[in-house]
C-alpha cells in the first residue's frame, strides 16, 4: 500500500489539516478516532473538494467521483458512518467501445496474442518503463490501442505511452526483470487472490450521491473545520497538507522550499463531467455499467457511466448518463457523442445537462510524477510533524485514499517503509 508522506510528532495530540477535500475529511475522521484532536483549514467556503453531487429536478448529478470501489477498509467505513450504501448492480458490465458498439473487453483476438507471447520475457522494470512499453510486445500495439490505453483511461485519464509502469502496478515491487510475462500473469492472480474476501464487493454509492460520505463526515468533524481559511504565515505543530500538489507548493513555498519545487512537477490532466437526462435510453449502453472509449475512435468523450447502475433511486422516466471528457469537451460535443450512439435519439430528448469543468482534475501518473514521490519521500523522512496527502500521494480512488489515511492514523511517527 502506497503510504502517506511524511511523519507526525505523536506527542503532540493535535494536528492541523490544510484542505477539506476527501482526503484532509478522512484523514481527520481516522486521526480523531485515534485520540488526536484536528483542525481542517478549508481555502474555499464547503467541504468535499471535488465530490460534489448535485439534485436536479431530473436526478442526481455527480461532478466527480460516481461511486466508491470497496475494499475491506471501504466497508468497514461505511459500517463505522452508520451509511446505507446502494451496490452497484453487478448484471451491467464494464465494457469497451470498439467499432462504434459496447463489447466486452476480452476479445478472442487479445486472448490469442496473450496465449502466443506470455512465453517472452518482458522488458527490464526500469524507471523509466511505461505501460505501453512492457504490454507492446505482449499484445502488440492495436490491441493495446484498442484495450490497454482505455482500461487504464477510466481510471488514469492517461495513455499507456504516458503511463509510468511501476506507479500502475505497484505489485511488481522491486522485481527488475521477469522471466517471461507468465511470470507477471501469476504474479498478479497471486496478488488478487492474496486479498481478503470480502462480504459485498463492487461500486457503491449512496441515495444522496457521492455527497452523502462527505456530509457525514463533515458532520462528525463540523466543530473542526474552519472554512474560507487564509494561507498559514507559518506551519505550526503537526502539519497535514491535504490539497492538490500545486496548492501544497504554494503553501509549503516559504517553509519548505525543496519539497515545494518537487510538488511543483507534479503535473495535472484536465477533464469535464457531464450529466445528461434523457427521456429513452440509449440501447446501445443498456447493458453497460461503464463504457470506456479508445483514443482517436472518433468520440469526443473518454468513457461514460450508466447511471442506473448507482442511481436505481432517480426518476424511472428519465435516463442518465455521465459523460467524461477531455477538458474542451462541452454540451456539444456531448451530444454528438449521444447521436453517434444512438440513431434515434433526437435533440427533444434530452431533458437537461450539467457539465463540470475540472482544471486540475487528476495527476497524471508518470514517470515525473513517480520521481517526485521518490523525492518527497526522501526530503520528508527528515521531517518530524510534517506529512503530505492526496489523490497524487497515495493513489487516485477513494478507496485508496481511505486505506492510505486509515494505516498512517494508527502509526504517524512511523516511517518505516522505504519507498
Ligand atoms: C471526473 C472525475 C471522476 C472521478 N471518479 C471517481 C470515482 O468514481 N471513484 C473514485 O474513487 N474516485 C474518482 N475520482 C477521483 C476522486 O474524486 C479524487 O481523487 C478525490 O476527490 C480527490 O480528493 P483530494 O482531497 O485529494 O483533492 P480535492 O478534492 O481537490 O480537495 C482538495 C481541497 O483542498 C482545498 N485547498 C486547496 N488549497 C488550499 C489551501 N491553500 N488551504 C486550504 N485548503 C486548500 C481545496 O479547496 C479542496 O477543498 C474522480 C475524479 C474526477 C475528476
Amino acid at each position: 500500500m502506497k503510504r502517506i508522506i511524511g511523519r507526525l510528532n505523536p506527542e503532540d495530540r493535535h494536528v492541523n489539516i490544510w484542505g477539506a477535500g476527501f482526503s484532509g475529511l478522512i484523514l481527520g475522521y481516522y486521526l480523531k478516532d485515534q485520540g488526536y484532536s484536528v483542525t481542517i483549514y478549508e481555502k474555499s467556503n464547503k467541504v468535499g473538494g471535488k465530490i460534489q453531487t448535485k439534485k436536479t429536478a431530473h436526478g442526481l448529478a455527480e461532478k466527480a467521483a460516481n461511486a466508491l470501489f470497496l475494499n475491506q477498509d471501504g466497508i468497514e467505513l461505511i459500517r463505522e458512518l452508520k451509511l446505507e450504501p446502494i451496490i452497484a448492480t453487478k448484471k451491467l458490465k464494464r465494457l469497451i467501445l470498439l467499432k462504434g458498439k459496447p463489447r466486452r473487453p476480452f476479445q478472442i483476438k487479445l486472448f490469442t496474442k496473450i496465449a502466443l507471447n506470455a512465453y517472452k520475457k518482458p522488458p527490464l522494470i526500469s524507471d523509466g518503463l511505461t505501460v505501453a512499453d512492457f504490454f507492446e510486445p505482449l499484445i502488440g500495439e492495436e490491441n493495446l490501442k484498442n484495450y490497454v490505453s482505455p482500461a487504464l483511461g477510466g481510471l488514469y485519464a492517461e495513455t499507456a505511452e504516458k503511463l509510468h509502469f511501476k506507479s500502475i502496478f505497484p505489485q511488481v515491487g522491486k522485481r527488475a526483470q521477469l522471466d517471461s510475462y507468465w511470470a507477471f500473469i501469476r504474479m498478479l492472480m497471486k496478488h488478487y487472490k492474496s486479498q481478503p474476501k470480502l462480504e459485498t464487493s463492487g461500486s457503491v454509492s449512496f441515495e444522496g450521491g457521492m455527497q452523502t460520505i462527505i456530509n457525514r463526515l463533515a458532520e462528525i468533524l463540523k466543530k473542526d473545520i474552519k472554512l474560507n481559511s487564509k494561507e498559514p504565515t507559518k506551519l505550526k505543530g503537526n502539519t497535514v497538507i491535504c490539497t492538490d500538489a500545486q496548492s501544497a507548493a504554494e503553501l509549503l513555498k516559504e517553509a519548505r522550499p525543496e519539497l515545494s519545487a518537487e510538488l511543483e512537477r507534479i503535473k495535472y490532466k484536465q477533464l469535464s463531467s457531464t450529466t445528461v437526462f434523457l427521456k429513452r435510453e440509449i440501447k446501445s449502453l443498456n447493458k453497460s455499467f461503464g463504457t470506456v472509449i479508445p483514443l482517436n475512435s472518433g468520440f469526443h468523450s473518454i468513457g461514460i457511466l450508466n447511471n442506473k447502475a448507482i442511481f436505481p433511486a432517480n426518476n424511472p422516466n428519465i435516463s442518465s448518463y455521465t459523460f467524461i471528457g477531455h477538458q474542451e469537451v462541452g454540451r456539444k460535443e456531448i451530444v454528438e457523442d449521444i447521436l453517434q450512439l444512438s440513431n434515434e435519439i433526437t435533440q427533444d430528448d434530452i431533458e437537461h445537462i450539467e457539465t463540470t469543468f475540472w482544471d486540475k482534475a487528476l495527476p497524471v501518473y508518470d514517470l515525473q510524477l513517480f520521481l517526485a514521490i521518490k523525492k518527497l519521500h526522501q526530503l520528508a523522512s527528515k521531517e518530524q510533524n510534517l506529512a503530505i496527502f492526496g489523490n497524487y500521494v497515495a493513489g487516485i480512488s477513494l478507496r485508496d485514499m481511505i486505506s492510505a489515511a486509515k494505516n498512517f492514523s494508527r502509526n504517524p511517527a512511523d516511517y518505516a517503509e522505504n519507498p
